[in-house]
């Protein structure tokens, strides 16, 4: 009872309040949707009974496992209508890290013709860079196409890159630091016109801008429920019919054995409900997410100097807003916006802990005054134009100090 009722408290107030100590409620403003979304109120009601009382093995042959069966296929539905994919197509994995593994390795194995080689990119995520970077280790060759200065893939530098071996091209959707989109369709046009497979990591763009695997010629897309609104932990790999790779995982015949494992019944539920609300409201949500953006975008630029918008100004995700500020570390940055209970990510959440720079701002030539000053904040349907005054005024008071500081 007492988590519902936290739960119930949760949603009245969008999560926007944060406990201090001593029991005090501050306001909460989360601008770091690309590191994670909070699960939508239906999503949460949706999983609640398969963590508690529908608890059966939907591998089982009685009522209590056949209804959690039949709860898995109508998630399955229901993320299929998202990309445009016929719902056996799709095949729930743990997330985007799985969906991205699975197919850089899936693609290799068991081949006979000893073809081993691929085309990415070099601002993917850590979930493709690392997996590349293993895979090299193992022998496997990698071509990694560069970006121009707003992070855009060239079409015409992919393909200089095609060789007789080739057996990929992963490019991702959206970028998830500086929400640069790619021209996913060319590219699948040229994989197609080549008979080379084609991957996308679409985490950052599956429920925020519309998708039609079959118009854009992907054979592959990785997602993650929780940067939809849906839990952490479950995703899905799409898999064009016919285009099916071998398992990464062996054990049970589940996911009609290309996954074994018992699903995550719960978080495959809420991934369903996640992306039933996506499509009810993608439109009008985008919209006024990209609104708020622009207002954003333009409120930075116009009160504070020497800031610099990262990534493109149209081709952008919707919700995505990356600054850098010359002259300071966005890390500190961070830290004082913390303080103020305003959530952003310097950089990218992962390379965050690494301590290294981003890839994504080297590869894009930002230039050195700039690189470690960035910020990303990525929007939600709940953020207010209030809320983002508020920030740019926080914002404008802590460059200003900090930049005092490293003058003195
Ligand atoms: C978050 C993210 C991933 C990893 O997804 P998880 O479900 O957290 O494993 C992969 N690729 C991109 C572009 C992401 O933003």
């Amino acid at each position: 009872m007492l988590i519902e009722r936290q739960f119930v408290a949760d949603v009245a107030t969008h999560g926007k309040q944060r406990q201090m100590t001593g029991g005090i409620m501050e306001r909460q403003i989360y601008l770091d949707h690309a590191a994670t979304t909070q699960p939508a109120p239906e999503v949460i009601q949706q999983m609640l009974p398969w963590l508690a009382g529908r608890y059966g093995n939907p591998s089982a042959r009685y009522q209590l496992g056949q209804e959690a069966g039949r709860c898995i296929a109508g998630a399955r539905k229901q993320v299929a209508a998202l990309i445009g994919a016929d719902e056996e197509e799709v095949y729930f994995t743990s997330g985007g890290t799985e969906s991205d593994n699975w197919v850089l390795r899936g693609c290799l194995s068991g081949r006979k013709d000893g073809k081993r080689h691929m085309i990415t990119t070099g601002i993917e995520h850590h979930a493709v860079l690392n997996t590349c970077a293993q895979l090299e280790r193992e022998g496997v060759e990698v071509s990694y196409v560069m970006p121009d200065g707003e992070g855009r893939v060239d079409v015409r530098d992919i393909e200089r890159e095609i060789r007789e071996d080739t057996v990929l091209i992963s490019v991702m959707y959206a970028n998830n630091e500086i929400g640069t989109m790619q021209p996913i369709r060319e590219i699948g046009l040229l994989a197609a016109e080549y008979g080379i497979p084609f991957h996308t990591d679409a985490v950052q763009a599956v429920g925020h801008v519309p998708i039609d695997v079959k118009a854009s010629g992907i054979t592959w897309l990785s997602a993650s429920a929780h940067k939809f609104h849906g839990p952490k932990g479950c995703g899905f790999l799409y898999m064009r019919k016919g285009h099916e790779l071998p398992s990464l995982l062996h054990g049970g015949a589940q996911e009609k054995g290309f996954r074994a494992g018992t699903e995550n019944v719960a978080g495959i539920a809420g991934m369903g409900a996640a992306a039933r609300v996506c499509m009810a409201h993608m439109s009008g949500d985008q919209e006024s997410i990209r609104r708020q953006r622009d207002y954003l975008i333009q409120k930075v630029e116009s009160s504070i100097p020497g800031a610099r918008l990262n990534g493109h100004r149209r081709m952008r995700l919707p919700n995505n807003v990356n600054f850098s500020f010359s002259g300071l570390e966005g890390a500190a940055l961070l830290l004082l916006l913390d303080q103020d209970g305003i959530c952003v990510s310097s950089g990218a959440a992962c390379s965050a802990s690494s301590g290294k720079g981003s890839h994504v701002l080297e590869a894009i030539g930002v230039p050195e005054e700039y690189q470690r000053g960035a910020v990303r904040m990525t929007l939600g349907p709940e953020t207010t134009r209030e809320e983002l005054d508020y920030v740019v005024e926080r914002l404008k008071e802590h460059i200003f100090q900090l930049r005092e500081m490293t003058d003195a």
